[in-house]
């Protein structure tokens, strides 16, 4: 009895086990049918962690559709070619006047000195300047002289305007650094000229060409700059490093110069004040910019904007600049607000700085680089 007693106690023990493990499978069974797949992925992500690495991320989908949001705010610049090819087309539409008018001179039979004084008043009303009209006169009419009838006209004057306009020109912005710092472009000019906007826009065009930017809004003097420049950075998710309104303009820029490298930005841009009421002043704030600025990273490119619309005033204006600090290239502002297209050969013969970019228009990426073979085609389109 005591035998069939104990092997009794020994099968109900068995069935509970049984039913035990039964139990506990089926729970598992559910517990897994309701997490899915990814409910396989659990241990192995345990045993990661257990072992101090980083987990693989769960949900991959929403970090993705989070990025994509985040992205979505943020605006999409033009890409520098067909920016390249858009503006072209406008420089051709809006400058052929000129181009126009000095080739039905040249195409009379037998050229008078009226003829030739006429292709002068021409070239002085597009703002060619005197100096340059001059001497665009002189190398056409001698290589007319020399050619002859057979003198292919248009060919003649398209190889003279191209000198005067100076194709071997450094027209690249130096927008990098070296030794792993960031380029520092400053930005100078007067109020009015489209300072702000080309700031906005060469930051644009940046971005498009694959650089990171930092923005320093050092015009400390006028808070709305300031925030007009915010603006124009958030469009395309560039940090703009800003001061209180009245701060010192040279501490600002020395910010952002040195956020620029803490971020390892490709270029840090500079917005600077363009008062002009007091030319030593002036010239002692820029001077005090370049200095405090270029103890982190040197000043590698320093551009001028100036509005075309303004002719020989703006001129008087931009020599102020030039004398003040050491300007490295021009930024031609509402080219496609003026028929007189010979500003850009004025502005580089008077002032000795080659055009570097043009603002052809009201569009964010209305800016691009300045070429001189389509500018000059485009007058005599
Ligand atoms: P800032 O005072 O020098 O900073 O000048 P802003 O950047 O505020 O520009 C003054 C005005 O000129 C604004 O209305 C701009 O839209 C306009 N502007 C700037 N660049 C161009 C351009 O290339 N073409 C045209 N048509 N307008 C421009």
């Amino acid at each position: 009895m005591g035998s069939l007693g104990s092997t009794l106690l020994i099968v109900i023990g068995a069935v509970i086990a049984l039913a035990l493990v039964a139990a506990i499978v089926y729970g598992l069974a559910r517990r897994r049918a309701a997490r899915g797949t990814g409910g396989e992925q659990r241990p192995l992500d345990d045993a990661v962690k257990s072992l101090g690495g980083q987990a693989p991320v769960e949900a991959p989908e929403a970090a993705a559709a989070e990025e994509a949001g985040g992205a979505a705010a943020l605006e999409v610049p033009e890409a520098p070619g067909s920016r390249l090819r858009r503006l072209r087309e406008r420089l051709a539409g809006s400058k052929s006047a000129l181009g126009k008018a000095l080739l039905a001179v040249l195409s009379r039979d037998q050229l008078t000195q009226d003829d030739w004084d006429e292709f002068e008043e021409t070239l002085l009303l597009a703002d060619v300047g005197a100096a340059a009209s001059d001497e665009i006169l002189e190398k056409v009419r001698a290589a007319m002289r020399v050619e002859g009838a057979s003198a292919d006209r248009v060919a003649t004057l398209r190889r003279e305007l191209l000198a005067a306009v100076d194709t071997a020109a450094p027209r690249t912005v130096q927008d990098q650094g070296e030794d792993g710092l960031p380029g520092v472009i400053l930005v100078v000019g007067v109020n009015g000229s489209g300072k702000t906007t080309t700031i906005g826009r060469l930051a644009r065009l940046e971005v498009a060409e694959g650089n990171s930017v930092v923005l320093g809004a050092a015009d400390t003097f006028r808070a709305a700059a300031a925030e007009q420049l915010t603006t124009w950075g958030e469009r395309v998710g560039v940090e703009v490093v800003r001061g209180p309104e009245g701060a010192d303009p040279a501490s600002v820029a020395f910010d952002a110069v040195a956020a620029g490298i803490d971020r390892a930005a490709t270029t840090v841009i500079i917005d600077t004040a363009g008062r002009l009421h007091n030319k030593t002043n002036l010239m002692a704030e820029l001077e005090k910019i370049k200095r405090v600025a270029s103890k982190r990273a040197p000043i590698t490119e320093t551009l001028l904007v100036l509005d075309a619309t303004t002719g020989q005033n703006g001129l008087t204006q931009a020599r102020v600049f030039t004398e003040a600090v050491d300007v490295t290239g021009i930024v031609l502002t509402k080219l496609d607000g003026t028929a007189k297209g010979g500003i850009v050969i004025a502005v580089q013969k008077e002032l000795g700085v080659p055009v570097k970019l043009v603002g052809l228009g009201e569009g964010p990426d209305d800016l691009a680089p300045f070429d001189p073979e389509a500018f000059v085609d485009g007058l005599l389109a």
